[in-house]
């Protein structure tokens, strides 16, 4: 049931054919993890807490830094030297006190990480590094729970879903099996906030179709964004069946 205050918070949503009252009580029951809560994080936790997915674990170990203010606009100049995740919770909580926000404010390793991913029925990665990613989907495709991967740096933003509650899903692994660390990132190579705030954005956008049970666009499918152009390219992603992460010689 949705309160007569929830009916007049999400009134826009209920409007909508496509969500209305059955798709909000659905984002109400919705359980979703956020790691990362940089410049990718920011927009799509504000998001899912603005739409009302009942509850969010947001996950990140970083203090904030004055050079994070550019792009990761869930924060204040005064909130510098604060931790992120504390920091973040309060904002969320600010921003929906209809729904329930725990955070995580460590470095999650694989066995942390399975655990967390027995109590969401999504996860957005909206960490800034290979290494993390690479974990982070490894650990998904063990726990069978659907995984929104977002990347950006420079002009240039990625998006990939990956639904590995369903057998015939790709994995991110499959797309990058190289999983050596790559060493470019935002603080080396800089990127535009506009950028990474369009591909989090994204990041939102699908999570609150999957819950709400639309179809997505993006399953299997590589977006990349430029911000130059403003111009999407699609790649299929093939799942690789001797992927050592999701493949049959696993
Ligand atoms: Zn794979």
């Amino acid at each position: 049931m949705l309160t007569d205050a929830e009916m007049l918070r999400y009134s826009r949503h209920l409007l909508l054919e496509d969500v209305g009252e059955l798709g909000q009580k659905d984002l109400k029951k919705g359980k979703v993890l956020i790691i990362g809560m940089g410049g990718l994080g920011s927009p799509a936790a504000l998001y899912l807490a603005a739409a009302g997915v009942g509850s969010l674990v947001i996950a990140d170990f970083d203090c904030l830094e004055v050079s994070n203010l550019q792009r990761q606009i869930a924060y204040a100049t005064g909130d510098i030297g604060g931790d992120k995740v504390a920091l973040m919770k309060h904002r969320l909580e600010a921003l929906n006190p209809e729904i329930r926000v725990r955070s995580i404010n460590r470095e999650m390793d694989r066995e942390q990480l399975l655990m967390e991913l027995m109590m969401v029925n999504l996860v957005l990665d909206c960490t800034d590094n290979m290494a993390s990613r690479q974990m982070i989907n490894a650990a998904c495709v063990e726990a069978k729970v659907p995984l929104i991967v977002g990347a950006a740096i420079r002009f240039e933003g990625q998006l990939m879903f990956f639904d590995h509650s369903q057998p015939d899903a790709a994995c991110y692994h499959c797309l990058f099996p190289d999983s050596e660390e790559q060493t470019l990132n935002c603080s080396n190579s800089g990127v535009l906030g506009p950028v990474v705030g369009t591909i989090g954005t994204m990041q939102a956008l699908e999570a609150i179709k999957h819950i709400t049970g639309l179809p997505s666009g993006i399953k299997n499918k590589l977006k990349l964004f430029d911000g130059k152009t403003l111009e999407w390219q699609t790649f299929a992603i093939n799942k690789d069946a001797n992927c050592s992460v999701c493949g049959n010689k696993k």
